[in-house]
């Protein structure tokens, strides 16, 4: 294999929700701080072919990369921690390797063999892994699941044997599980994990690393009865403690030795780390000079893994305004006309996030109208765009039935529809849509680029011209109503560079009114907060006045 890189390996144990991604994220973000390249893969063992049609509900946020690739949430982490450029080669699910698979024995490539888990899938997971082991020193891929279930099976059979083919100087294996701390007897348990480890022994792979998820540090006593039992060295047991602040957990890997200890085992020479930023983010996270609390106004409010990146980017907003921010999810569902006022009362800031169906949809409205009428700051992302869109037709334009054809398909004034036809930036083709398109394939997917009008909320916030954001929806704004729209005040501030999009609105006469097309909150990183978030928290910090943080 014509690869220079070296493979990590990330498999968890004993139970879900241990944090693998946000560990195979913060080791990426160390062994950048060495000066390293990384990239970061997730292996998915459930059969979808991707996140993409999955519900919020059940596996949280789907993340989209620059190409237009659904993925699994882990990537927002991999690519917050990390500068790895991340794309549709990073994630693969079960369902996209049998995919793979099937095809070519329809295709006749496996010319009358019996086509089988070992080799074929097998290799077809190998083959995976290598595309993404080019131009860097290290490729760390995490293995979704948890250690024993059936699904992962192939995958853990592939990693094993991948230590053989590219060498075993090359390949480590690190094994995340829980240490669980029992009031009752007053002391850490480490049976789950010599199970757990045991159960991942029994299938042929030797971990080189515990990261132990405990709630305290580990004494050297615990560590060498872990060492003992699992068969790896008492510095190979790291502490996983729990943080208060996800960015904190490159930190806390580093004084446990993780970093020495992962060059040491893959024999490579790197400079010290250099971990001041990391240092200087949690020193600003955790002493804000101010507090602001902005509503969410959603309807996966329940789980707020389906806001992962959402989350993320509010906080770096804070981050970037010396602000602590708090998050007050309200379900669309529970607000109406009545209540909006009651409901909103402590909100700095009101933020409509990305959605689809119907549900809720009015509570949204109500909402969205609230914010406009009491000028306080508003935040509409893709369906909350549609949302601020469809208020500003009903109760200031008084196109009392504007809707989305999304939610009423005889409108009258459908202000947002699917577009007949229309100039793609991207593909440089034209597009069509119409209700009979497929729904899978159909999307405005990944990045596409945007001008922005001078002199606009927008342009004062990112401070340039020209930008790129990723988008994830069908409906779209209908120019039909630009004129109109842009008589009783609202500012059409971005565009797609044809002309023939719309992608940002604002309205003129607020202290802060936008919504967009795209998800900005993709491409929002704590060392890099996005300028759309920084600009949002700091209108709300104005609006909140000069409250100094509640302790
Ligand atoms: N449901 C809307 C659409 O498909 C908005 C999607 C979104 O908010 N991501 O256009």
């Amino acid at each position: 294999m014509a690869t220079n890189s070296k493979f990590i390996f990330v498999t968890g144990g004993v139970l879900s929700s241990l944090g693998k991604g946000l560990a195979s994220a913060a080791i990426g973000a160390l062994l950048e701080s060495r000066g390293l390249s990384v990239t970061i893969q997730k292996l998915d063992p459930y059969i979808n072919v991707d996140p993409g049609t999955m519900n919020p509900f059940q596996h949280g946020e789907v993340f989209v990369t620059d190409d237009g690739t659904e993925t699994d949430l882990d990537l927002g982490h991999y690519e917050r921690f990390t500068h790895a450029k991340l794309g549709r080669d990073n994630n693969f699910t079960t369902g996209k390797i049998y995919h793979a698979v099937i095809t070519k024995e329809r295709r006749g490539d496996y010319l009358g063999g019996t086509v089988q888990v070992i080799p074929h899938i097998t290799d077809e997971i190998k083959s995976s892994i290598k595309l993404v082991a080019r131009d860097v020193d290290i490729v760390i891929v995490e293995i979704g699941g948890t250690i024993g279930d059936i699904e992962s099976l192939p995958f853990l059979e592939a990693i094993r044997q991948f230590k053989a083919d590219v060498g075993k100087e090359n390949v480590i294996y690190i094994h995340l599980t829980l240490v669980p701390y029992v009031g009752t007897a007053g002391e850490l348990k480490t049976k789950p994990t010599q199970h757990s480890v045991k159960e991942l022994r029994s299938i042929g792979i030797q971990p080189d690393i515990l990261l132990c998820r405990t709630d305290r540090y580990l004494s050297t006593e615990i560590k060498r009865k872990i060492a003992l039992f699992c068969n790896v060295g008492v510095d190979e047991v790291i502490t996983a403690k729990d943080v208060d602040c996800i960015y904190e957990v490159p930190l806390v890997f580093h004084s446990e030795g993780l970093d020495d200890k992962i060059v040491e085992l893959l024999h490579i020479w790197t400079r010290a780390p250099r971990l001041e930023p990391w240092r200087q983010l949690i020193e600003r996270f955790k002493s804000p000079t101010h507090e602001v609390t902005i509503a969410i106004v959603g309807k996966y409010v329940d789980l707020t893994e389906s806001y992962k990146s959402l989350n993320e980017a509010l906080y770096h907003g804070g981050i970037a305004n010396d602000c602590r921010v708090h998050l007050n999810f309200i379900d669309s569902e529970t607000i109406d006309e009545d209540n909006c006022a009651e409901v909103l009362a402590n909100a700095d800031g009101v933020l409509v996030p990305g959605g689809f169906g119907s549900r809720g949809v009015d509570g949204k409205i109500c909402a969205a109208r609230y914010a406009r009428e009491n000028r306080i700051p508003y935040f509409g992302i893709c369906l909350g765009m549609h949302i601020a869109v469809i208020e500003f037709a009903r109760n200031v334009v008084g196109l009392a039935d504007a809707h989305s054809s999304e939610f009423d398909m005889t409108t009258p004034n459908p202000v947002i529809y699917l577009m007949k036809e229309w100039y793609d930036d991207k593909t440089g083709t034209i597009q069509r849509r119409d209700i009979h398109s497929d729904k899978g394939g159909t999307m405005r997917l990944g990045a596409y680029p945007c001008l922005l009008k001078p002199d606009t909320i927008a342009a004062r916030a990112y401070g340039q011209s020209e930008i790129s954001e990723r988008h994830r929806h069908r409906y779209e704004f209908n120019n039909d109503y630009i004129e109109v729209f842009e008589k009783n005040g609202l500012v059409i501030s971005g565009k797609s560079p044809s002309g023939d999009l719309v992608e940002i609105v604002e309205l003129a006469d607020h202290p802060w009114f936008l919504g967009c097309q795209f998800h900005p909150e993709f491409k929002s990183r704590p060392m890099d907060p996005h300028p759309l978030f920084r600009s949002f928290i700091a209108a709300a910090l104005k609006k909140a006045g000069d409250r100094p943080p509640s302790q």
